[in-house]
């Protein structure tokens, strides 16, 4: 009976080998990476596909369908890919070659070597939860890893919306907020926290957020949104934003600067009991200007004072954000673009209404009137009753964005 030894000679005299000069010039052909995971996840033959050795024969035909391919076997070290090669050319592969002195020799030539994107053991146990769910996997924590969130306001809102993202590792997460973390924040911004009073909330944020998940890379703009500085914030590129504005000229300025740079909104506000949430994506779905086209003069405003909001309700709010942005994110599930979410905290109910974009919009309409950046003058917000968010867009004036009454700040 045939040892090892002989039985590697015997395959190797019946298979077609290649140096890794000759196989890099053989531009068409597909290079096929025999090795196991952990020697694949150190680096691979750039454009290679992976079929760990013992699934060869089982994932092959439906890998490569063409028996005619040029296909080019790989291993550490030319043993494993001779074998596989045999293999190959029994199953009826006619065009397979094995690459003499495999991967290693590949490297000692100096060619160029491709490092696979692949979660450390610290990120599988991390993320566990997400790799269990096929609708999001490895592939799609690796999206939430490479993807980038802006949010606006590091405030009520902002809070649980953050926290969600960044436990979720969403891998950039940008935060603009001027205001600094005041007493009165406390009862609903659970990202800050007493011994953080004075302290600017995006710093106060990047804290929290860094303290929970080393993944994420904060990006904190300690000023507030304006004409000035919202090309520069928006032009670093975003894959999605979270409004969590708690002023009218913030959220009018993050819409249109969201049309012009086609990034998707998550909108949310929050008033005493009741909340909305929707998503606003350009193009495919209505703008918050198509249902409400201008915010109200700030003469009919009424009192500041009447503004107040149940702690938790925000939390709720933002956390609907995280859920639609995250889906937004990993493309799957069905966001709430088109449809406005109304919750009622008293009540426990949740309706929605849909709504529509708006071919006579301003912004994103057919012959748009607005095509440069409006500073409103910041007013208070009123207490504009739940039916006023008109689904038709007819409403004289949009809901207050949150009930922080005279917050100078973007965080609801
Ligand atoms: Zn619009």
């Amino acid at each position: 009976m045939a040892g090892y030894r002989e039985l590697l000679q015997q395959v190797k005299s019946e298979i077609d080998e290649i140096a890794a000069s000759e196989a890099r010039e053989r531009s068409d052909a597909l290079f096929l990476d025999v090795r196991e995971q952990d020697e694949w996840d150190e680096g691979t033959v750039p454009g290679a596909v992976h079929v760990p050795r013992g699934q060869l024969e089982s994932r092959i035909e439906g890998l490569v369908p063409d028996r005619a391919r040029e296909l080019v076997v790989y291993c550490a070290g030319g043993s494993r890919s001779a074998f596989a090669a045999k293999s190959l050319a029994d199953l009826g592969y006619e065009n397979v070659v094995s690459l003499a002195g495999g991967f290693t020799d590949w490297k000692r030539n100096g060619f160029e070597v491709a490092t696979p994107q692949t979660l450390s053991p610290e990120q599988r146990a991390r993320y566990s939860r997400h790799l269990l769910i096929p609708e999001v996997g490895e592939g799609g924590q690796q999206k939430l890893l490479a993807s980038r969130v802006l949010l606006i306001g590091a405030g009520g809102l902002g809070s649980p919306a953050a926290l969600y993202l960044a436990a979720a590792g969403v891998g950039t997460l940008g935060i603009v907020d001027a205001d600094v973390v005041d007493d009165s924040n406390l009862q609903r911004q659970i990202i800050h926290s007493t011994e953080r009073i004075g302290e600017a909330k995006v710093l106060s944020a990047k804290r929290t957020i860094e303290a929970l998940n080393p993944d994420v890379e904060v990006k904190a703009y300690e000023e507030r949104l304006t004409s000035e500085n919202v090309e520069r914030i928006l032009g670093e590129g975003w894959d999605a934003i979270v409004d969590g504005a708690d002023n009218f000229p913030t959220r009018y300025l993050v819409n249109d600067a969201s049309v012009w740079h086609d990034i998707p909104v998550v909108h949310g506000s929050i008033y005493r009991f009741e909340g909305q949430a929707t998503v606003f994506k350009p193009r495919e779905g209505p703008c918050y200007r198509c249902l409400f086209p201008q915010p109200p003069p700030p003469e009919l405003a009424p009192s500041c004072a009447e503004g107040g909001v149940l702690g938790v309700l925000p939390g709720i709010v933002g956390s609907l954000q995280a859920n639609e942005t995250l889906k937004l994110l990993l493309g799957i599930g069905d966001t709430l673009q088109g449809r406005l979410l109304l919750i009622d905290a008293l009540a426990t109910s949740f309706d929605e209404v849909t709504v529509k974009r708006d071919p006579g919009c301003p912004v994103c309409g057919e012959h748009p009137t607005i095509t440069d950046y409006i500073d409103y003058v910041e007013f208070c917000a009123s207490a504009t009753p739940r039916s006023a968010a008109a689904p038709a867009g007819r409403s004289p004036a949009p809901p207050p964005p949150d009930g922080a009454p005279g917050s100078r700040g973007t965080g609801a």
